[in-house]
């Protein structure tokens, strides 16, 4: 029996390449349905997600895979991403498409950055060394002090001084001058980056992907299944309902320091090494409005402290269903240490007042739904501690038959699709080692 702790996507991916292979296998899940952070959910008229879920690809066989999941009808779409920054709506990403900001603002960001181009002609690149260091040393001090540490402060609530670098590749775009240059111009460089276009649902919000994932699976997925327990020595799960399975393999998928905190049998050096990791939890306010006049954009990214989120979704932008005529599905997003408290209410209020000074409220406009979610973890800090941490983590749960699989259960920045892609990975190992 192969047990497969947790039935978000990477859970129910990873169960679906064991059923195919033949294999025995239960997937074991908290909530009262599987999907995890990748539940829709509906509230009168409106579909909500929590926080935004566009399937972005860079896998072309994985994404093939995904779209052969029965009973899902993608969509393929434009990215249509912003930037308010000064109280201008500008195109993402924000280094590339400075036209429309005040000019002396323009000219400070590109000199700032032709400054560090020319230190590199000069003098050679710089060591990355911390995040704060390795954005400077890209963008310069002026795109730096207003965008940068400001959004990734606000996003990561962690000193940027003592955040690694390893995870910037993919998702922190840096352009060629002429690029800056260009967009600047006003050449919008909307492209750049790594989405420039996603798959989402035609219908169902992003929920229709577990339930894709879950069709096939019948009842090898247990709802209302807390682990509580993992017993290494004995191999071992215990689940809040007292029952007790036991396997020769498991795969988890569920938050690693989670797991570690619930496992007996773990050496103390990675039970320690668990202690080290850090994330922040987000906390999404979803709004159902009415009469909200037309902001464009599918997300927005806004760095301001003055503004209480960090980015801000018009989910109706990318699935008109969502939302009736007239009316538009939003989110607003902001981070959180794990330990501390969200007054939702609060929060949903504070994110109203914000959205109605960038005028995505309007007068007339009418919150109709409010529905404040929280993801937690949302995102794994990538402090100097985590890559060890992981490390060894993975390899003594290895050794004790557990692998771990997806965002939080191998502690990464992945994605949907490089959740899935790591399920299946996970499967197709766990299958061999069950022989
Ligand atoms: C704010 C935010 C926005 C995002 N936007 C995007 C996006 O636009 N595009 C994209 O590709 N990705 C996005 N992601 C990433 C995406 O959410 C993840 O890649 C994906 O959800 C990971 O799936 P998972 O199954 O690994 O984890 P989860 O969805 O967290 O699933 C883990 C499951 O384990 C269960 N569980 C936890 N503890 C236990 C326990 N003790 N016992 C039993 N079950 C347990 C949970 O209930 C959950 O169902 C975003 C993430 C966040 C936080």
């Amino acid at each position: 029996m192969i047990v497969v702790l947790g039935g978000g996507i990477t859970g129910l991916a990873a169960a679906g390449i064991l059923v195919e292979a033949g294999a025995e296998c239960v997937v074991l899940e908290r909530e009262t349905e599987a999907g995890g952070h990748c539940r829709s959910l509906s509230a009168g008229r409106y579909t909500f997600d929590r926080s935004g879920h566009f399937l972005h690809s860079s896998d072309a066989a994985v994404l093939d895979w995904v779209l052969r999941i029965p009973g899902i009808a993608w969509r393929e779409v434009s990215r249509d991403a912003r930037v308010w920054l000064r109280g201008r709506l500008t195109p993402y990403p924000f280094q590339a498409n400075l036209k429309g900001h005040d000019p002396a603002f323009v000219r400070r960001c590109l000199a700032d950055f032709a400054a560090e181009r020319i230190r590199e002609a000069t003098g050679g690149a710089g060591p990355d060394g911390d995040f704060a260091a390795w954005l400077l040393a890209r963008f310069g001090k002026e795109m730096c002090r207003s965008f940068f540490f400001p959004y990734n402060r606000k996003m990561w609530r962690t000193p940027l001084e003592q955040m690694g670098t390893g995870w910037t590749g993919w998702s922190v775009p840096v352009p060629q001058f002429e690029e800056l240059l260009a967009g600047a111009r006003g050449q919008t460089r909307e492209g750049m980056g790594y989405n420039a276009t996603f798959r989402y649902p035609r219908r169902g919000g992003i929920g229709a992907l577990p339930r894709g994932l879950s069709r096939s699976l019948g009842n090898r997925v247990r709802t209302s299944a807390d682990v509580v327990r993992v017993d290494l020595r004995r191999k071992a799960v215990q689940t809040s309902d007292g029952r007790e399975i036991f396997f020769r393999v498991a795969i988890s998928t569920i938050p690693l320091p989670e797991l570690a905190g619930r496992c007996e049998g773990l050496p103390s050096a990675a039970r320690q090494a668990s202690r080290a990791l850090k994330w922040v939890k987000v906390l999404a306010v979803n709004l159902g409005v009415s009469g909200p006049g037309r902001t464009p954009g599918q997300w927005i990214y806004v760095p301001e402290r003055s503004y209480p989120f960090f980015r801000v979704g018009i989910l109706s932008n990318v699935d008109r269903s969502s939302a009736p005529e007239g009316s538009a599905s939003i989110f607003a997003e902001k981070t959180f240490r794990p330990g501390v408290s969200v007054r939702r209410n609060a929060e949903t209020a504070a994110a109203v007042r914000g959205l109605q000074r960038m005028g995505i409220l309007r007068r007339g406009s009418v919150v109709e739904e409010r529905r404040p979610v929280i993801l937690d973890p949302g995102y794994v800090v990538f402090d100097r501690f985590r890559e060890k941490a992981v490390a060894l983590l993975t390899k003594e749960f290895r050794r004790r038959g557990v692998i771990l699989a997806g965002r939080y259960g191998a502690w990464d920045y992945y994605g949907m699709e490089r959740s899935m892609a790591d399920g299946l990975r996970a499967a197709r190992e766990a299958a061999t080692a069950e022989g």
